[in-house]
């Protein structure tokens, strides 16, 4: 584990997997842009901040899932510092019950054994109006990209850096993602071209990289979506359950399925993708002998 200065008071540490940004307010209070993975990351990140002496004043979280919030409430603990989230991502997160709501596919004890950690108290909501929020007296202006979870934002540091979360993906991880994460694809698909607009001298994608233009990243990102989308629409053959569906797509992504969360992520995600065809009018649902079945209209361009 490392950290490396991006601009300004900007930095980041690399964790190995992802990238968390920080912004240091003085030589020894920083801001911390999520908090990373409890069980893989937690102990690296202490050790990181120790050996700098830096004590986390303040945390904005671009979204609530494990491996950007799942350090927040051990923070909090450590060095009382104050958590800004999007107001929703912090009802999500503010008890195993509305994690629930979430991860439906999980009995509540299986939510509190996996998500548990992902439990803390937001100090500061960020509403969907609001494109600024103040932390430790330091503003960071907020890009709303909802679409990779219900209300992902970006974070903008003092020093025109923007942190994009997962609202992009590096090619690095392209390359290895058969069914990129996305909860609602149709809106994140809509967030990664607001991303156009933007004009920030550098961008940090937390899954993983520093980039200064991100213009091809988005074009090559929309196209892979869509792509997957595309191959997903390929493997519905007349009428189709649900579970049909899912049989073809792990044989023909050749997604290795070992255990029944793995079962659960990639059938949320495949719900996306199918709900994002349907919406897209390629595919059309119907009730055929008491069963929903899939079938394609015709496929997107
Ligand atoms: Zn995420």
């Amino acid at each position: 584990m490392k950290m490396e200065k991006v601009k300004g008071n900007t930095f980041y540490i690399d964790t190995g997997m992802t990238y968390i940004p920080f912004y240091k307010i003085n030589d020894r209070e920083i801001i911390m842009l999520d908090t990373g993975w409890a069980e893989g990351e937690r102990k690296g990140i202490d050790e990181l901040l120790e050996k700098n002496n830096f004590k986390v004043s303040g945390i904005i979280c671009s979204h609530a899932h494990v491996d950007h919030v799942g350090n927040n409430t051990h923070l909090k603990e450590k060095y009382g510092c104050t958590i800004a989230m999007s107001a929703y991502e912090a009802l999500i997160c503010s008890s195993a019950v509305n994690l629930k709501l979430y991860y439906n596919g999980q009995t509540l004890s299986e939510v509190k054994e996996h998500f548990g950690n992902m439990i803390c108290k937001t100090d500061i909501l960020i509403l969907s109006d609001e494109d600024r929020v103040k932390v430790c007296d330091i503003e960071f202006e907020i890009i709303h990209t909802p679409g990779h979870s219900p209300a992902h934002i970006c974070i903008v540091t003092p020093d025109g850096v923007a942190y994009l979360g997962d609202s992009l993906i590096s090619y690095e991880v392209m390359e290895g993602a058969k069914m990129p994460y996305a909860y609602i694809l149709t809106e994140d698909l809509k967030s990664k071209k607001k991303l156009y607009d933007l004009r920030c001298s550098k961008y940090i994608v937390a899954h993983r990289g520093v980039f200064d233009d991100i213009t091809k990243l988005i074009d090559d990102n929309v196209n892979f979506y869509r792509n997957r989308a595309q191959k997903v629409c390929d493997t519905i053959k007349g009428s189709m359950t649900m579970e049909d569906i899912m049989k073809a797509v792990v044989e023909d992504f050749k997604i290795h399925i070992g255990n029944k969360y793995k079962y659960t992520l990639i059938e949320r995600m495949l719900k996306s993708y199918l709900e994002y065809l349907n919406e897209k009018g390629v595919i059309e649902l119907n009730i055929d002998s008491g069963f929903l079945k899939y079938s394609k209209v015709h496929c997107p361009d």
